[in-house]
């Protein structure tokens, strides 16, 4: 009897797919873990996941809604969907209401929908997120990838933005911006943010405005891009970063009325994929959009840690001759080491993913390497993610020193010690 033979799995893979490995952030996550289960001091500044805990009362929500058993609407629940909406007029004054929300299982898979659905290229700074390139690759979108320099803090400008879209003024455009930004930590100005807006209206740019990061401004003063270019602006959000948890899966999209069209055509998609988020966290979301003193004070704290805690690493940085642009929000520095080229030649070490794959293998430091977010394989640029720390520990400590106070250097060895330990760890080792 002959054999049942089946094509090699990988000839049958998707054209788009193969070859493709999983996200980078994901993969340094899971490797660093096996590190530590083989007995590796592992300093964990790969993923970027919050070390902050959820706030008491979003957790307290959530247990009392555990036997929320029903499948939910597909855009969201329609409670969830208001006081999304209202927690965008109340913070950006954007006349955002209930039917302009969507809710998903995490912003990143809108995204993914997002791509599917519109037609058009994808424009994303270089550098920019792990996920939004391999998105528009898995579908199949061409990708154009804007040059931007460490010296104007990896942004890019509404000059270069207008010279793109003069090149054909009527090709269909999604352009992605995160601000603050992950990988780099800065932010766009008013100005900035106002520059590109105009651009973006003139040639019918759609913009998704990721703000994952907004209510993580260091200093509390988050712009959002679409009080300048309402009309064409997907806002994007979600509880993964501010709220502690990326865990939970939970995002949101808000539309403006000329773009209902796009939320329409996603909706389709998501019923016919994953039905609907979450019911659980759904209710539990509404206590987080909801906000209140309790939730507040709680961000006050967490951007507290983490303003002096960047500023801290970018001086140790800077100071050892490193170039990276001070950091403005959230949780991630990009700086380029090159000023260390020569003697990493010296060392054999000659692109981004070497100097990662080195540093962890001689340090126990876990960074992701420049290459990832779109960044020459040659050139010496990776993320940090300041993150190892235990954040409910911190956010505690914190609570004794009054808010008028920093949080000095003492405070932060104490009680951001791994992150700290791991960035001096890094710079001897840069030095040696
Ligand atoms: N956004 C986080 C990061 O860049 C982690 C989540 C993810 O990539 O899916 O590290």
């Amino acid at each position: 009897m002959c054999a049942v033979r089946y094509n090699t799995p990988r000839v049958n893979l998707n054209l788009n797919v193969r070859g493709l490995q999983q996200s980078a952030t994901l993969r340094i996550n899971e490797l660093s873990h096996q590190l530590i289960r083989e007995g590796r001091t592992v300093y964990k500044l790969g993923l970027g996941q919050s070390p902050f805990p959820v706030p008491p009362a979003v957790v307290d929500e959530l247990k009392a809604n555990a036997h929320q058993k029903d499948y939910l609407p597909v855009l969201g629940l329609r409670e969830l969907r208001g006081e999304v909406a209202e927690y965008f007029q109340r913070t950006q004054g954007l006349p955002f209401s209930a039917e302009d929300v969507m809710v998903g299982p995490g912003s990143k898979e809108l995204m993914f929908i997002l791509q599917l659905v519109y037609y058009g290229d994808l424009i994303i700074p270089n550098p920019s997120w792990v996920s939004y390139a391999p998105q528009a690759s898995i579908i199949g979108r061409k990708i154009h990838w804007m040059h931007t320099h460490v010296t104007s803090n990896w942004h890019i400008s509404a000059t270069q933005l207008e010279r793109l879209c003069q090149s054909d003024p009527d090709r269909p455009r999604l352009l992605i911006l995160n601000y603050p930004s992950n990988p780099a930590g800065t932010t766009y100005t008013m100005e900035e943010l106002k520059a590109l807006a105009r651009v973006a209206r003139q040639y019918g740019v759609v913009l998704l405005s990721d703000e994952i990061y907004g209510e993580l401004h260091h200093n509390a003063q988050h712009v959002s891009i679409a009080r300048f270019y309402p009309e064409g602006t997907i806002v994007s959000s979600g509880l993964s970063k501010w709220c502690g948890a990326g865990g939970w899966r939970l995002g949101v999209f808000l539309f403006p009325k000329t773009l209902h069209w796009i939320r329409d055509a996603m909706a389709v998609v998501a019923s016919e994929t994953y039905t609907s988020t979450s019911a659980p966290i759904q209710y539990a979301a509404v206590r987080a959009f909801e906000g209140g003193l309790e939730i507040e004070h709680y961000l006050q704290q967490s951007r507290r840690i983490l303003r002096n805690l960047g500023r801290l690493i970018w001086q140790k940085l800077k100071d050892a001759g490193v170039t990276v642009p001070e950091p403005r929000g959230g949780f991630y520095l990009f700086p380029d080491f090159s000023p260390y080229q020569d003697r990493l030649f010296k060392r054999g070490i000659t692109t981004s993913e070497e100097f990662a794959e080195r540093l962890l293998r001689d340090t126990g430091v876990a960074l992701l390497p420049g290459s990832h977010f779109g960044r020459p394989e040659n050139e010496f640029t990776a993320r940090i993610a300041y993150v190892d720390f235990d954040g409910a520990r911190a956010l505690a400590a914190a609570e004794t020193i009054p808010l008028s106070k920093p949080l000095g250097k003492e405070f932060l060895y104490k009680y951001c010690e791994r992150t700290l330990v791991a960035i001096d760890k890094l710079i001897a080792w840069l030095e040696e």
